[in-house]
């Protein structure tokens, strides 16, 4: 009635939890600068939003803080049930946070309402406050294609396989046929929750809404391109209203800063040959069993192999006794690592991985073949597309990590024939990425559909 254009105005709705916020965050930037005029919010908890990088140089995004849920004035400190019971809390409090949280954020962009909401898949109820507000929902997907298909297909998967421990580990070798898109996979790949593990846990029921709800997303966008695995192309294609592959987003939208690199990983690799170094990293908060780490650690000593191992300081301690004297100068061990820029460089050879999506792309998006030794969620079932699928991975026997097994592996990437042609696998699917993202490819096509929408 003021007779002003309508500014656009697009929310974004974070699952607070793990690596979740930054691919989202990353797609709100992209947002943010390709639409200069448009005001973005970023709705997460505080302590997620302090995680986040800058937006340097972006005036138009703003943050919003979402209540957490957690009684006022607790402890800084997690509660005893960790990190789950954090998220039954946060849980707890939607869709009443939310749209307090919406409401902020209008009036921060002084007085424009939310035209869009786009949240993260996990957020379900995101697409039931922004359906009240009269606004579209559009989700992201930040996990791997496979997993997805999973959290879909849950009921049928239910029915074809049965649930519980016993019914599913007497059928755990068993192919997937019932979801053609996943006849590779079997059914010890399906995340926990699914017909095994925890089926009534918080974070089980909110993926199986997940899957009940994003047909009735106006679109689903995926941190994957287009060809890297058509028939789930296609098969997404068919199921959600607009399904848009619109990754890497790492490379869509590229970190505003150069990544610090405080333990010098950089010119440590400048000093290796091309392709010899084995890079170890098993994500932002996973450690594998004190067991395991012991026979990998034994494993990368007797492979003689150059390696950078990014190990949590709590961890360090569960290192053999002597290991760093011993592999002094062929092996350098930090507690956090510029991870895209060592995969970029062109010393490394292999990453040693848990196969959680982020890193999958980012590896993919370098053409470094992987070593997988995945734990939970969708990591099985990302792995067996990398190494049975795509044939740029290899895994272990019996899914575990021993000290033989890391030398047989480490060999195989590194050394053998093998891990030449997955070396050219995973160069040309590195090409597929590289060209989503550059003019007229899919992705960017896709990140304009989705611009249009929003
Ligand atoms: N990462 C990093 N340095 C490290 C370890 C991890 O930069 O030393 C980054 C990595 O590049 C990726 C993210 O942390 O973007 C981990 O995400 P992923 O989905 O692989 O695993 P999660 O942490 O969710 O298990």
């Amino acid at each position: 009635s003021s007779g002003c254009p309508t500014q656009p105005h697009v929310a974004f709705v974070a699952f607070p939890f793990g690596t979740h916020a930054a691919p989202l965050f990353a797609l709100a930037r992209a947002v943010a600068s390709a639409a200069p005029s448009a005001a973005v919010s970023f709705l997460s908890t505080a302590r997620s939003l302090a995680s986040l990088p800058r937006a340097k140089g972006l005036r138009n995004i703003r943050l919003v803080p979402v209540a957490d849920g957690r009684p006022e004035g607790a402890a800084e400190v997690p509660p005893p049930g960790g990190i789950e019971e954090m998220i039954g809390m946060f849980l707890a409090a939607t869709p009443g946070n939310l749209r307090e949280a919406l409401g902020a954020a209008a009036a921060g962009a002084g007085g424009i309402p939310v035209g869009c909401v786009v949240s993260d898949a996990f957020m379900w109820m995101a697409g039931e406050v922004a359906e009240a507000a009269g606004a579209p929902w559009v989700v992201l997907w930040t996990g791997g294609p496979a997993g997805l298909a999973a959290h879909l297909h849950t009921d049928l998967l239910r029915d074809a396989i049965g649930v519980g421990e016993r019914v599913a580990m007497t059928r755990f070798k068993e192919q997937l046929h019932s979801i053609p898109v996943l006849s590779a996979h079997r059914v010890c790949d399906l995340p926990e929750g699914i017909v095994f593990g925890p089926l009534d846990a918080p974070v089980s029921c909110l993926v199986h809404r997940m899957g009940q709800s994003l047909p009735k997303a106006a679109a689903v966008l995926h941190n994957t391109f287009e060809g890297l695995d058509p028939a789930i192309d296609d098969h997404f294609s068919a199921t959600f209203s607009r399904s848009l592959p619109v990754g890497p987003l790492h490379l869509l939208a590229p970190p505003a800063h150069p990544t610090p690199d405080p333990n010098h990983c950089l010119p440590w690799l400048d000093r290796h040959a091309p392709a010899t170094v084995a890079y170890v990293s098993f994500g932002s908060f996973m450690a594998p069993p004190p067991a395991e780490m012991a026979e990998l650690a034994e494993g990368l000593e007797a492979s003689g192999a150059a390696f950078l191992w990014s190990l949590r300081d709590e961890a360090m301690e569960l290192l053999p006794p002597g290991f760093s004297e011993r592999t002094k100068g062929r092996g350098l061990v930090v507690s956090w690592a510029p991870q895209l820029d060592i995969l970029r460089h062109a010393a490394v050879g292999t990453i040693v991985m848990h196969c959680g999506w982020n890193s999958v792309v980012e590896a993919i998006t370098a053409g470094v073949p992987m070593v997988c030794r995945p734990f939970f969620g969708d990591q099985r079932l990302n792995a067996r597309f990398i190494f049975q699928v795509w044939e740029i991975g290899v895994g272990f026997e019996d899914g575990v990590m021993t000290k033989e097994g890391v030398v047989r592996a480490l060999e195989a990437v590194l050394k053998g024939e093998e891990g030449k042609q997955m070396r050219v696998k995973a160069g040309e699917l590195k090409a597929m990425a590289t060209r989503a993202v550059q003019f007229g490819g899919s992705s960017l096509v896709n990140f304009n559909s989705f611009l249009d929408l929003v």
